[in-house]
């Protein structure tokens, strides 16, 4: 099938509120435009000069949204035009968005990244550490940053059972500081596990190889 024709069978399935990230990281721009061109409009990349050198080219109504971990002295090429970061693990971060934000009078919608999976190699903050940020005065001064909601990857295993605790625990997580924290999205769920990510309560999933093929790094 298409890109054209994944995403349109992508958008007729999708329940109501549930946000589609169309994930694009390695693929080029003519094939990002088809996705456009079918009416997509919310973007993820994982590397911050990749997606910047993408929206030089794309149409100004893109809603980019940065997937991946983020490097700090690279957040100044992002803050003129990225929406959403999804994983931020430290306040450390947060500040350093906040303040390339505020240069250009934005505010950019930020994700705590949850480690979920039992993998060592997937990033995110452990929940303690994350109520503790929520709680910091510090954060609430922050005015050119809002903390949205929660993100989370689970082990890629063929294990369905355990990818559906690890999503049910982070929704808990999430249901339990949703009101306090004016929580909106939860971002789980990607090619091989967003149907059970959409069952176990997602708002936003992250798909790329489904809708564009496999990547070839080269
Ligand atoms: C690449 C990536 C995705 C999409 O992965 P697919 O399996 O191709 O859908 C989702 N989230 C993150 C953080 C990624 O890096």
């Amino acid at each position: 099938m298409s890109i054209s024709e994944n995403i349109k069978e992508f958008k007729t399935g999708l329940p109501d509120g549930i946000t589609l990230v169309a994930v694009t990281k390695t693929k080029p721009v003519s094939e990002i435009m088809e996705a456009y061109e079918t009416g997509q409009r919310v973007f993820g990349e994982n590397k911050i000069q990749e997606m910047e050198a993408k929206w030089r080219k794309m149409p100004e109504d893109v809603e980019w949204h940065m997937i991946g971990h983020v490097q700090r002295n690279k957040v100044k090429y992002m803050a003129e035009f990225v929406s959403v970061v999804h994983a931020v693990d430290s306040l450390k971060l947060l500040k350093e968005i906040n303040k390339q934000a505020a240069k250009h009078q934005r505010v950019i919608h930020c994700m705590l990244q949850l480690k979920i999976a039992s993998e060592e190699t997937k990033f995110g903050m452990h929940e303690e550490d994350a109520k503790a940020l929520l709680n910091s005065e510090e954060l609430k001064a922050l005015e050119n940053i809002k903390v949205v909601g929660l993100m989370g990857m689970a082990t890629f295993t063929d294990d369905e059972e355990q990818i559906r605790g690890e999503f049910q625990r982070l929704k808990n997580l999430y249901d339990s500081l949703k009101e306090r924290y004016n929580f909106s999205e939860l971002s789980m769920g990607m090619s091989g596990d967003y149907k059970i990510a959409i069952a176990e309560g997602s708002t936003m999933i992250r798909v790329g190889s489904a809708i564009f093929g496999a990547r070839n790094y080269g």
